[in-house]
Formats: structure tokens, sequence, C-alpha cells
């Protein structure tokens, strides 16, 4: 399908909307302008330190992520960051929406500020859980599959596909 990137408006063939998440997948046209979303200001913080203020009892932070746990997908998409040069913080959060369901989003990105989840395969439960969160969250929530890797060119390399299975 075509779609028209969110950021440089330009329109751009669109390889990777899944329709369930379609509404918290990035429309961008590739890297760059993804990169530019990142570092891009969106929501007033002094909202989102409020928000976090008043919603105390439905998140706690996580002392030390265990980086060694990563997927591949998410090592991918750090190494991406890294190289963008976006800042940002490994599972900070483990949010509890009202759904009950804990979640754990995999990267905060300071700069917009928004989440970001990456993961390669969907399984079913996925679903309902991204659903929740996105409804939850007052920040953008992203939803990175692999064809959006891909379509940023931020693939995994060799060893982390056979790490991963
Ligand atoms: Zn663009």
């Amino acid at each position: 399908m075509i779609s028209k990137c969110e950021v440089c408006g330009d329109t751009f063939k669109n390889t990777y909307e899944m329709g369930k998440i379609s509404q918290w997948q990035p429309k961008v046209c590739g890297g760059a302008c993804f990169a530019t979303l990142l570092l891009t200001q969106k929501v007033s913080y002094s909202k989102w330190n409020k928000w976090l203020m008043q919603n105390k009892d439905k998140y706690y932070p996580l002392v030390e992520a265990d980086a060694s746990k990563r997927s591949s997908y998410e090592r991918c998409l750090a190494r991406w960051l890294v190289a963008e040069e976006i800042p940002y913080v490994f599972e900070p959060w483990v949010f509890k929406p009202d759904t009950g369901v804990y979640y754990l989003p995999d990267f905060y990105i300071m700069r917009v500020p928004c989440f970001l989840e990456t993961k390669g395969v969907w399984e079913s439960g996925a679903f309902p859980t991204a659903k929740a969160f996105g409804e939850f969250t007052p920040i953008p929530y992203y939803v990175l599959t692999l064809p959006f890797l891909k379509h940023i060119k931020a693939q995994p390399k060799k060893e982390d596909k056979l790490s991963h299975v």
C-alpha cells in the first residue's frame, strides 16, 4: 500500500503495516525520517511529568534491566538508535494499565518522549497487551515489527537471527 510519511510528507511504499497494530506503527518513508521522528519533541514534558506523578500506583521502575536477555530484535534496534545518536533507556518501567496486565515497554526515548516496542513474533496474546498499553500511555507508543526494521534498514545480524532460534 502507499502511505504518506508523517515526517516529510512524501508518499512511500508501505511494506510493513499490520492491520491489528497499524494505529501504533509509525508511518515513515525510511530510517532518516524515523530518526527525525524520534528526535522531535511531540509531548509537553510538564504534562508527562504530571501524568507520572498522578499515576504512581500504575508503574514502578526496574532497578536494572538485564541487557543479556534482550531479543535479537531489541539488540538490532538498540544498535540502530546508537548509530543514529538517539538517546534511549532500555526497559525503565513496568506498567500496570487498568486491564491489570503488567507490561514492560522495551525502549523509552527521552526526546519525544515516547515508547518503542519491538518483537519478531506477534502471538495472539501480544495484540491486546499492546492495545491496552497504547490506550493507557499518554505519550506516543510505537510498535516496530521485523518488516519495519527492514524498512528503516536496521536489520538483525546473521548471528542475532541464529541466537534468536
Ligand atoms: Zn519521510
